[in-house]
């Protein structure tokens, strides 16, 4: 047996794992020694990374779909294929008429083939991928506050803190690792402040919870300003040396009664007031949070409100302090850093400015696309409309993962060609035209970026199955045949080398510079050459921060007389994204309950409902049935559903009103009906789901 070092595939934490190599197959893992992020230990899913890429239910061949039955094909035909339907639809509507979707769980070099094909090949600045629906806000908001949208800090500064404040983020559960340290940091002496609407694990161990009504992120934010600026606790120093006047802000919030926020947010004055002053008079604060801010309407507003506090409060910029967005998918830090989005080459160059596309273009050999492309759910959009006709997707399932099933399965039905790149037959390939068999991350050399933006090696430790390929290969070979030679890498290394020289952020970055650290966070150049743990310390990449007068903005769909319950979404423990790595583990798979719809113990005793009894919930997008869990961390009046299961799929029912800057969908917040199923009556999974399942047959 042999121990090949690689990072773990699950959440953004990044751990260092060690796959155990026998007989070309991973027979378990072992935590990497001496890892700076999770110091010898991992979390279950860590521990049960090698069910993730077994053999055992993987793609080994390209298919084609032909009337409505997959067909095994050759390589070659799949590919051309697929080159003559990207031709077509191109042919048919132009550059704007195909769009690829990457991946969060590939590799940087993946993502930075993907952003390559979409732009040099099929001339489109239609790529983006699933951080559209996680953390775009922080991406928007952050860059318009500080310049930049990643984390500002490394997990190692909560070993500093002096107070720990988690907004919106079930940290516990999705950064296990994370959430330890949080712990640890709170058992010498650290203050920890959960803000959340549901009384998450974390939250019932902190010193504080500020239980929030859902949604109302920004008027809660915006009294602990009030209160701060009010009672003059904000550190003027901080705020004459680094930020923008901040009289706009301050005469926002004069406006603003104290009363009515902390009416809005459903917390009372004195409990603010007790945040208030903790979190403006410590020397370091380490801000987190996560999606429980992001995926509303207003997530970009949310962002920003949340950094008015950091910046008024001069909490950033140094050891222990930091606002901290925790990226939920191994890479989807990487994936954003790599340009898979519409409007940013890697290193967020902006597509707009003319210099950028004309340094990727002279070293690309193509014109680049001009036009800013369609996100994610614009593609979905477009596709509807029969403006795309044409989409590529690799290793994502948008049909349980994006808001709105029904809508995202009427967009499938609507193209001529979907593609999808995958490991396995998740919901999104079935509906594929041409499935093609991609390598997993213990199959291939490259890199992921942890939240921490720590860049990290990962290596080959066995072979593909059957014939799956690395995602860049894959693409590389399209590219080929659609007449581009720009992509005939060598290897995973000259993918990463092309990238780094035209990315300043990551200029003094190679694989050795890698391999001779526990990876390096950028930004990576030849002024830090050793990267960079801490962002912000001598200045923010847009010269003085800025802090931005922000009003509280509802949520689109309140409860009513035709949906009384508030409906959210969330994560578990022992699971991850759409579940098809983490499903394949019978440990993890043995943790799950089998009620998959949370619900207050008092609510159900008011509906009559048993324990696991099954249920009927409705929306105005959607219907599904499965049982009931009872579940006292959350308010009354609101249920929630996590999105891990595709025969209980709550983005079924979830509302895809979008932030207008992010284009980021209200995940987190909707209406919806409950209706008892009669007791000993099994739930139908199938229920509602002709649409999804007819889609493309
Ligand atoms: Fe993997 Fe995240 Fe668990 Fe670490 S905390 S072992 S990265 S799932």
């Amino acid at each position: 047996m042999r121990v090949v070092p690689s990072i773990c595939s699950f959440c953004g934490v990044g751990c260092g794992i060690g796959l155990r190599v026998e007989d070309g197959r991973v027979i378990g893992v072992e935590p990497q020694p001496g890892h700076p992020v999770s110091q010898g230990q991992l979390c279950a899913k860590g521990w049960a990374s090698s069910f993730a890429i077994d053999a055992h239910g993987r793609l080994t061949q390209p298919l084609i779909k032909e009337h409505g039955q997959f067909r095994p094909a050759s390589w070659d035909e799949a590919l051309e294929r697929v080159a003559e339907g990207l031709r077509n639809a191109q042919d048919e509507r132009g550059p704007g008429g195909v769009g690829v979707i990457s991946c969060a769980r590939a590799s940087n070099e993946d993502n930075y083939a993907a952003q390559k094909f979409a732009r040099a090949v099929l001339g489109s600045n239609n790529i983006d991928h699933c951080a559209r629906i996680c953390h775009s806000p922080s991406v928007a908001g952050l860059s318009r506050t500080l310049g930049s949208g990643a984390m500002s800090n490394s997990i190692a500064d909560i070993d500093q803190a002096e107070l720990i404040l988690v907004v919106g983020a079930d940290v516990t559960e999705n950064h296990a690792m994370i959430g330890a340290r949080m712990l640890r940091a709170q058992a010498r002496g650290a203050t920890l402040i959960v803000i959340d609407p549901r009384r998450t694990r974390l939250a019932r161990l902190a010193d504080i919870h500020l239980q929030l009504r859902l949604g109302s992120n920004i008027a809660l934010l915006n009294a602990l300003l009030k209160i701060i600026l009010e009672r003059g606790w904000e550190n003027t120093a901080f705020l004459a040396e680094r930020c923008e006047d901040i009289a706009p802000l301050r005469a926002h919030l004069a406006e603003l009664s104290l009363a009515q926020c902390s009416e809005q947010c459903g917390i009372a004055v004195a409990e603010l007031e007790r945040v208030a002053y903790l979190f403006s008079q410590v020397k370091t604060a380490f801000t987190a949070y996560g999606m429980g801010i992001t995926q509303f309407q207003s997530g970009t507003n949310n962002v920003i409100a949340l950094s008015n506090l950091v910046l008024l409060c001069g909490q950033i910029g140094r050891p222990g302090t930091g606002i901290n967005p925790l990226r939920g998918q191994n890479n989807v830090q990487g994936a954003c850093d790599m340009g898979c989005l519409p409007n940013v080459y890697p290193g967020y160059q902006a597509v707009a400015d003319p210099a950028v596309r004309a340094r990727f273009s002279t070293a690309w050999g193509r014109a680049v696309p001009e036009a800013p492309g369609l996100t994610s759910l614009g593609m979905m959009h477009a596709a509807q409309q029969g403006e795309l006709r044409a989409l590529l997707i690799m290793g994502e399932d948008p049909l349980q993962t994006d808001p709105d099933q029904n809508q995202v399965a009427r967009a499938f039905a609507a193209l001529d060609l979907l593609v999808v790149v995958e490991l396995s037959l998740t919901a999104t390939a079935r509906q594929a035209d041409v499935l093609l068999p991609a390598a997993a991350f213990a199959e291939k050399d490259g890199t992921f970026t942890n939240c921490e933006r720590r860049v990290q090696r990962i290596r080959q430790a066995i072979a593909p199955p059957g014939l799956a390929r690395g995602d860049w290969q894959i693409l590389g070979e399209l590219a080929r045949r659609m007449d581009y030679a720009g992509m005939a890498w060598r290897d995973a290394e000259a993918v990463f080398d092309e990238m780094a020289a035209l990315t300043p952020i990551f200029s003094a970055m190679n694989y050795p510079a890698l391999d001779a650290h526990h990876g390096l966070q950028w930004p990576c150049d030849s002024a830090h050459p050793q990267g960079s743990p801490i962002l912000h310390q001598q200045g923010f990449p847009i010269g003085r921060a800025r802090l931005l007068p922000l009003s509280q903005v509802e949520v689109a769909e309140l409860p009513d007389a035709e949906y009384p319950f508030a409906f959210t979404t969330q994560r578990l423990h022992f699971h991850y994204g759409c579940g098809s790595m983490t499903r394949k583990s019978p440990l993890l798979e043995r943790e799950t309950p089998a009620g998959l719809l949370f619900i207050h113990p008092e609510d159900a005793a008011e509906l009559g409902l048993a324990q696991h009894q099954g249920v009927r919930v409705r929306s105005r997008r959607g219907v599904l049935e499965t049982r009931i869990e009872y579940h006292d961390d959350l308010p009354r009046g609101t249920l929630s559903m996590p999105y891990h299961f595709s025969e209980a799929p709550c983005n079924r029912l979830t509302n895809d009103a979008q932030d207008p800057i992010s284009k980021m969908p209200e995940l987190k917040a909707c209406a919806v009906a409950l209706e008892a199923l009669a007791p000993g009556q099994a739930p139908d999974i199938h229920m509602g789901t002709s649409e999804v399942s007819h889609a493309r047959l």
